[in-house]
């Protein structure tokens, strides 16, 4: 749950906050937002007499409240931190909420690459979440490939050709065919042989496909396929 800002507001002058990570306490005005630890952040324009020029790392303020389609600024970090689901985004994630206003007013600063960094990997794992949804896709695609014809003996090679025909591209063929053996389970049986290509067999259609005779020591058919 969302934390109220209201706990502190007879507090005057600017939040300041516990961090998670040692005693130091995490202020817009002097810390770079997007740093994971608390890290000063000096516009180029500041200068700080204790810090040798070549260390001074010029930083960039929050000038944006309101997004294109109308939502803050602030909220828009918010979704990012929930995105990345890791500890920077945790990190961020308590700056903001403690921040008093928009992060404009709050006078928040920020290291050109930190924000680079936090955006960048918050949209690789946003890339990686549709590719896995559109792997999903791929992967129900297949089985109902699979499913509409039964009747024929499906080798690993073909099912990867029928999953990858359907954009699938996460799963090795080893995976992929043990997903299929999984989703069809007692309705499929999978024979194994060294150096050959997995063969997919639908249980009602073993007799057929397989030509498999009756052993009559051994009356139960699975058991001889087995
Ligand atoms: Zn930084």
């Amino acid at each position: 749950m969302l934390k109220e800002e209201t706990n502190e507001d007879s507090n005057a002058g600017p939040k300041r906050l516990r961090s998670s990570i040692g005693g130091d306490v995490f202020d817009f005005q002097k810390h770079c937002l997007f740093c994971h630890d608390i890290t000063p952040c000096i516009l180029p324009n500041e200068h700080d007499p204790k810090v040798p020029q070549q260390y001074r790392v010029p930083a960039s303020r929050v000038t944006t409240d309101k997004m294109g389609d109308g939502e803050t600024y602030k909220q828009y970090l918010l979704d990012l931190c929930e995105k990345r689901g890791d500890e920077l985004g945790r990190i961020v994630r308590n700056r903001i909420i403690g921040a008093p206003s928009d992060l404009h007013a709050a006078d928040a600063k920020y290291h050109r690459s930190c924000n680079a960094n936090f955006h960048r990997d918050a949209y690789r794992t946003t890339m990686i979440d549709s590719k896995g949804s559109a792997d999903d896709q791929a992967f129900a695609e297949t089985v109902h490939v699979l499913g509409c014809d039964r009747s024929k003996v499906w080798n690993s090679l073909d099912v990867e050709a029928v999953y990858v025909d359907k954009g699938g591209s996460v799963m090795s063929r080893r995976v992929l065919v043990e997903n299929v053996i999984q989703h069809f389970a007692e309705n499929m049986l999978a024979l194994h042989s060294p150096g050959v290509a997995t063969l997919l067999v639908f249980r009602k259609h073993v007799a057929t496909n397989l030509r498999l005779v009756d052993d009559d020591q051994n009356g139960e058919m699975d058991e001889c396929i087995r």
